[in-house]
């Protein structure tokens, strides 16, 4: 019997190389307190529509217009993110934030970020279309709108009124709505041009907020439905939320 020959590849068929794509990076900021369905379906459904190579979640070291004297501490918010996040093959926890030496503001952060991503990276910042409203009290906003993409995520209950109108108002050059069955990985791609742009979309909404779930820690309410199991157990464990207890 005859040896089969090893197989060669002929010059010609060598793969001719390509640019490399551009690296897309979600970040999602939030007090993740505690980290919930509504964040990780929001970070998950986003991820799969814009294609990110990797998706940072942000807990905040200070939230921005709430009473940080109420705040759990940022150790425990950030175990919790970990918890949550830890099945997700492109999720990691940013610790900038939490161990920022000053209260960094969203615009430092993503700051950071694309120092370390370089110029050509899409980075892309999430937030819900209640945090877009409020938007103007965020120190330098418009440094944060001219460095990175916002995608802004309808939310139950939130009435916000016209988004595309308000994106305009804060002066963004472009606003692309891919609300109402218009999200696709296609639509994304193709208007990722020069520039940054604000992305509107409806993908998913799930009507949770931590403010709630705090509510029903307190009251001995199950939140089984709201976080996944290992953070259940988390506050469980460590008392968090439940009545009285100080979470700092
Ligand atoms: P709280 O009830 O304490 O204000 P939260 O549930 O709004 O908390 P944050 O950590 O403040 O949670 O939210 C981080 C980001 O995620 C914000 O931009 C917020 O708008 C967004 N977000 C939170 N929950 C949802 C949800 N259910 N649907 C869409 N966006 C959400």
């Amino acid at each position: 019997t005859q040896k089969p020959k090893p197989r060669t590849t002929p010059l010609t068929s060598a793969p001719v190389p390509t640019a490399t794509p551009r690296r897309r990076v979600g970040l999602l900021g939030g007090t993740f307190d505690p980290i919930h369905y509504g964040h990780l379906r929001l970070a998950e459904s986003l991820a799969a529509i814009f294609n990110f190579n990797e998706l940072l979640f942000i807990p905040t070291y200070s939230p921005p217009h709430k009473d940080f004297d109420r705040v759990t501490s940022a150790y425990h918010r950030y175990a919790m993110t970990v918890l949550a996040t830890l099945q997700m093959d492109i999720a990691r926890v940013s610790m900038v934030e939490i161990f920022a030496p000053e209260r960094p503001y969203t615009a430092d952060t993503v700051a950071t970020f694309r120092k370390s991503y370089g110029p050509d990276a899409h980075l892309f910042f999430m937030m819900g279309a209640d945090s877009f409203v409020s938007l103007p009290k965020w120190e330098r906003y418009e440094t944060l709108l001219d460095s990175c993409h916002l995608i802004v995520m309808t939310r139950p209950k939130y009435e916000v009124g016209d988004l595309a109108t308000l994106a305009e108002r804060y002066g963004t050059r472009r606003v692309i709505d891919l609300r109402g069955g218009r999200a696709s990985q296609q639509a994304v791609t193709s208007n990722l041009d020069a520039g940054m742009h604000v992305f509107l979309t409806d993908l998913f909404a799930l009507d949770v907020s931590a403010t709630d779930i705090r509510q029903a820690v307190s009251e001995g309410r199950s939140i089984a439905r709201f976080v996944p199991p290992l953070v259940e157990r988390y506050i469980h464990v460590y008392g968090l939320y439940s009545n009285g207890h100080h979470t700092r």
